[in-house]
């Protein structure tokens, strides 16, 4: 039996990522979630994206979930008119909203976003290019926010602007992520992420929208502005999912504050049974370096050990020079940092009231785990419900998913040490367990004298589990 990875990668598709066998490698290296990053390209790129990965996972012969990521209203700068320009510690800038795409200068350069000089006052601070540039604001003159630039740097076409503590009132869905609601409707996306996220209702108007439109995709929180730490809660309920998006994140709310607020996110995801993932910078030197550098393998097993479900990867497998290397990478590191038992926290839960049996039946399976009955979990599942919740609870003992349904196998491709597995149900209520046993041992998942649980529901349907077997594997 080979050792089996909980912890689960999600990665960008991109230009890198397009080459024939990559994507066959990345699914063989172990992604287990694709996303689309609706910032670049066009929906026919995002269209042969999509099809080309689900060609890929068949002929591999694997689940992979699609995970569309709407833009948001990031705001910009717009562009300059001789290539980028380099600012100077001490100098004067200003962003203007009345200078046009192409009036950007060494002085001065317009914003997609108008509204900047109503949202900023004297002694604010604005970060560009990802908090690589600071600016200082001076003054604010009908559309002009006049700076004083406290770092400097190189500053080019369309980088986003961010303000320190947040501020930045423009809402959660632009014109063009109201398209790409439709667009990932169409494309039976599995999760879709919702960018710059304010508030609960961001959340529910992206569900509304993107139902409307016939889509049957989960919500993903993206935790990037200063406000949205504020509403944590809500927003997570809101949610189905969420997304620690530390890019943005790290720079509205200051660096310092970045590693506690991962770990809030992290945790608090777990207590409401929503799946979490871990974003942005996670292996950034491996872009262009075949090998990572000590402090992003730390920060991945960091992350692992915090109890994130996922680990994310960017431009290191869109653009980067090593697509599957990275993943390959990144799979070695998860599993090493497995071996570290996560912090216990679900004391809390033990003492919690459980009005639905579904709930119950994941807490009584946890309490056999924990004191050694069990190896591993099955479950057999309709909606893949019950294996979020068991995926909550049992640190470290795996919990293989059975169902017939590809959408809901596809879904649990997010939840860390959950395997879904195909196994179609119709037959003999009484040969049910044994099946799915010997499903699992021909797989070589389980093996002979391992003492199991088995989940399952006398009805089918979702939410029905109501029945735990304790099995020896014959
Ligand atoms: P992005 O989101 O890559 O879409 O900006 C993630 C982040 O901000 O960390
Ligand atoms: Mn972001």
């Amino acid at each position: 039996m080979t050792e089996q990875r909980q912890t689960r990668i999600v990665a960008t598709l991109g230009p890198a990522t397009d080459p024939p066998g990559v994507l066959e490698g990345l699914l063989r290296a172990g992604m287990n979630v694709a996303r689309i990053n609706f910032s670049h390209g066009k929906r026919a790129d995002h269209e042969r994206r999509i099809g080309a990965l689900r060609a890929a996972a068949e002929s591999v012969g694997c689940d992979v979930a699609v995970l569309a990521d709407l833009s948001g209203p990031k705001v910009r700068v717009r562009g300059f008119r001789n290539g980028p320009v380099t600012l100077q510690a001490g100098a004067h800038f200003t962003i203007d909203g009345a200078l046009g795409e192409h009036d950007g200068d060494e002085q001065a350069v317009g914003t997609d976003y108008p509204q900047l000089a109503q949202d900023v006052r004297a002694g604010d601070r604005l970060l560009l290019n990802d908090g690589l540039i600071q600016l200082r604001v001076l003054s604010v003159h009908d559309t002009a926010v006049q700076c004083e630039v406290e770092a400097g740097g190189e500053l080019s076409n369309h980088k986003g602007i961010n303000k320190l503590g947040g501020g930045l009132s423009a809402s959660a869905l632009t014109a063009k992520d109201r398209d790409d609601i439709a667009t990932a409707a169409a494309l039976e996306v599995d999760y879709l992420a919702v960018s710059f996220v304010r508030r609960a209702l961001d959340i529910e108007l992206t569900r509304e929208l993107l139902r409307g439109a016939g889509g049957h995709a989960r919500i993903v929180a993206k935790i990037e502005r200063s406000e949205a730490v504020t509403a944590l809660d809500s927003i997570v309920e809101a949610a189905d999912a969420v997304m620690v998006a530390r890019g943005d994140l790290g720079v509205e709310i200051g660096d310092a504050e970045l590693p506690g607020v991962q770990k809030r996110i992290i945790a608090l995801a777990r207590e409401l049974n929503r799946p979490c993932i871990t974003a942005t910078q996670m292996m950034e030197s491996m872009i262009e370096n075949p090998v990572p550098t000590r402090a992003e393998v730390l920060d991945v097993a960091n992350a692992v050990i915090d109890g994130t479900d996922a680990v994310m990867l960017s431009a290191e497998t869109s653009v980067g020079t090593y697509p599957v290397r990275v993943v390959e990478t990144v799979a070695r590191i998860c599993l090493g940092a497995e071996r570290y038992p996560v912090t216990e926290r679900s004391a809390a839960q033990f003492a919690s009231h459980f009005e639905r049996t579904d709930e119950a039946i994941a807490m009584a399976s946890m309490y056999l785990a924990r004191h050694g009955h069990t190896s591993a979990v099955l479950a057999l599942t309709d909606s893949g419900h019950t294996a979020l919740l068991l995926s909550r609870l049992l640190h470290g003992v795996p919990v293989f998913a059975l169902t017939e349904h590809a959408r809901t196998r596809r879904r649990m491709a997010l939840l860390r040490g959950v395997t879904a597995i195909n196994f179609d149900r119709d037959r003999p209520y009484e040969r049910v367990a044994q099946d799915a046993l010997e499903l699992l041992k021909t797989r070589g998942l389980i093996e002979r004298g391992m003492r199991v649980l088995i989940t399952k529901g006398d009805q089918p349907g979702s939410g029905r589990t109501n029945t735990l077997l304790l099995m020896d594997v014959p």
